[in-house]
């Protein structure tokens, strides 16, 4: 029996962002579904920002959906709809370290299929320096890896986002001085500043595409994907089951088809046996 053409192939699709993001999405879904993906002009900030003007209501999950909501409002009926939301926020191992997670869901509302995409690593560029002269403004530039990323200069209330060039922050920066204040230098987040970010989205766009692709083998719905895992391999000295997964726990949201995937080692090293290694 021949498998018929995967329900994404050829199909129109839209994503809200005034952002520059589909330059990150738009690859990995024409490679792999020639897809064009269309750009819905809607400001998305309202759904929060990260500089915390507009703080973001919920999770970055429930952010997420707001913006696919909004984007399938705006699209034709039978479009696909495309969103991606970015989270920064402390290491739970190494809390100096700052990580990324970039999240972009594929929508399919003819179907009621939602997949997410996750790329996670460590935040490079970021940062947020109180800058009290020339010298504390240039490493926090140097830092933030200006002109290549943008960068915004906050003093007291007032935000001045997307700035690239040297100069025009100095000018900033005398300003609040001569005022009396020190003015903060952060990176600006937004994707279309921010390359490093940018990489990571389309890293989270192709996680999305590689979910997509893997169809239910009973059904043929997309993102046939691991929904749990499980540990209990044996250790290798003992045979005793360990904390280390044993195996993968595959299932259809559409059908609910279910398959566990056993890892491919056969024993854990008795250095993760709670009987062997206390
Ligand atoms: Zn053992
Ligand atoms: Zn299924």
């Amino acid at each position: 029996m021949a498998t018929p053409p995967h329900p994404f192939l050829w199909r129109r699709a839209a994503i809200a962002t005034l952002h520059g993001k589909e330059r990150a999405i738009a690859g990995p879904l024409r490679d792999a579904f020639a897809i064009e993906l269309d750009v819905l002009p809607l400001d998305t900030d309202r759904f929060g920002t990260f500089t915390g003007e507009i703080p973001r209501a919920g999770s970055q999950h429930d952010a997420l959906r707001a913006k696919l909501r909004a984007a399938a409002d705006a699209a034709p009926r039978d479009a696909l709809v495309v969103a991606s939301e970015g989270s920064f926020f402390p290491d739970p191992a190494f809390p100096a370290v700052t990580l990324d997670r970039e999240l972009v869901a594929i929508y399919d509302p003819l179907r009621d299929i939602e997949i997410v995409g996750v790329a996670i690593a460590s935040a490079r560029n970021v940062g947020s320096f109180t800058v009290g002269d020339e010298r504390e403004l240039d490493d926090a530039l140097a830092c933030l890896d200006v002109p290549r990323h943008g960068a915004i200069l906050v003093d007291g209330e007032r935000y001045h986002k997307g700035l690239h060039d040297r100069e025009a922050i100095a000018a900033l920066a005398r300003a609040a001085w001569a005022h009396g204040t020190q003015p903060r230098i952060e990176s600006d987040l937004r994707a279309h500043m921010h390359p490093t970010r940018m990489e990571l989205i389309a890293a989270a766009a192709q996680d999305a595409v590689n979910r997509a692709l893997a169809c239910c083998p009973s059904c043929e719905r997309p993102g046939y994907g691991i929904v749990e895992r499980l540990p209990g391999l044996p250790c290798g000295d003992c045979g005793e089951p360990t904390e280390r997964i044993a195996s993968d726990v595959v299932r259809c949201d559409g059908c609910g088809a279910r398959e566990e995937r056993r890892r491919n080692d056969a024993y854990a090293s008795p250095g993760d046996c709670s009987y062997c290694n206390p």
